[in-house]
């Protein structure tokens, strides 16, 4: 298929750290696409939480189904608009790979342990996977990708800590926007998850249908649903509501950002960088993706027993940070001599590296006790 005139080439990447000969028969965006599916931390997303904690339920979203989510609407919204597919799914693939242990309750425990040396966040930490931890090849350690995917799946970052960055934070301290797929990328995010955790939700009962009446978008829809089909079961009814909705986030995308690109005049992958943000809503839509976005904040999030069970896993990370640091024997020898070497910052590479149950069984053996999420 033909790449629109401002879709990523693979043949002008900015390149890899470590130069490589071309791979002979994929791109440069299908090989770092290749290198995230066969990474130890690519794996290690089966057994990590999205909302739901991994031995919860078996038809809960994980990491992994969650990101694979991401890079099937990244993909339908960049092949619609002549984007570079792979690129974007090799960034929807690669954006969660520094996520704790306990989903947002494993993160912001990690980061408060972290607080004296700099602080700890998920997605800073996917470019560490990425540009660091992973150890596979022999001439270079992490996966040596290319500066538009390492770019993409770094979607933010505080001034201060862009600055020691270098190049590939370069936009968040002089401005700018990253490629089109990377935009993409970051908004089926949002479209993914939004969807999957009403399906979620409603499968686990801490929401209910009624209940999500109250969101716009989802009422809406629900409601032509009902008219089309006045005896559809509960299960289907939930399926084709959130399907509707995720159609018409994305037409809605595709709509917005043809208008802005045509808009802009952009003709070339600089264009994008320094034109305003072009992969968009439609203000309406915003709106009400931010609605259903607060919504589940709200009432699935914080909920009472989503909360009891996430106080439970910050206390499960805050004991391994602790224990760790009181005695760094008790991590394996590799792990141990990387403390020696780096500090606290090799105990959170540790610890976010973990999976919901090696974080459990790992507290059970070095603090002595088992928590009370455990074994459920
Ligand atoms: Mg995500």
């Amino acid at each position: 298929m033909r790449l629109a005139p401002y879709a990523a080439d693979p043949a002008a990447s900015r390149g890899r750290v470590f130069d490589e000969p071309a791979a002979t028969t994929r791109s440069q965006f299908q090989r770092d696409r290749d290198r995230i599916v066969h990474s130890t931390a690519f794996r290690r997303l089966e057994y990590k939480t999205q909302v739901f904690l991994n031995h919860e339920g078996d038809l809960y979203r994980t990491r992994l189904t969650h990101s694979i989510e991401v890079a099937q609407i990244a993909r339908s919204i960049a092949r619609a608009l002549g984007l570079n597919e792979d690129l974007v799914e090799a960034i929807s693939l690669a954006h969660d790979l520094g996520h704790t242990p306990f989903g947002h309750a494993g993160q912001d425990a990690l980061d408060q342990c972290m607080r004296p040396w700099g602080g700890f966040e998920h997605n800073l930490q996917s470019l560490r996977v990425v540009d660091a931890l992973e150890q596979r090849y022999a001439a270079f350690d992490g996966l040596n990708l290319c500066f538009e995917t390492r770019e993409g799946i770094l979607k933010h970052c505080r001034k201060a800590v862009a600055a020691g960055l270098g190049p590939v934070a370069q936009r968040f301290v002089s401005g700018g926007q990253p490629t089109l797929e990377a935009q993409v990328a970051n908004l089926a995010d949002e479209i993914a998850y939004n969807n999957h955790d009403v399906d979620d939700g409603l499968r686990s009962g801490l929401i209910v249908f009624a209940q999500l009446e109250e969101v716009a978008l989802f009422r809406r829809h629900a409601q032509a649903v009902r008219r089309r089909h006045p005896d559809l079961a509960d299960r289907r009814l939930v399926h084709e509501t959130v399907r509707a909705m995720i159609n018409e986030l994305v037409t809605d995308l595709l709509d917005e950002t043809a208008r802005r690109i045509a808009q802009a005049g952009v003709a070339s992958v600089d264009d994008v960088r320094a034109a305003p943000p072009l992969v968009a809503f439609s203000a309406s839509v915003r709106r009400q993706s931010s609605q259903l976005k607060r919504f589940l904040y709200r009432s699935l999030y914080r909920h009472a027993r989503v909360m009891r069970v996430m106080d439970d896993a910050k206390r499960v990370v805050q004991g391994l940070f602790d224990a760790y640091r009181a005695d760094p024997g008790a991590l394996p020898a590799e792990h141990a001599e990387r403390v020696a070497a780096g500090g606290p910052r090799a105990i959170a590479d540790y610890i976010a590296g973990m999976t919901d149950r090696f974080a459990l069984q790992e507290h059970a053996r070095v603090c002595g006790m088992r928590s009370t999420s455990d074994g459920r």
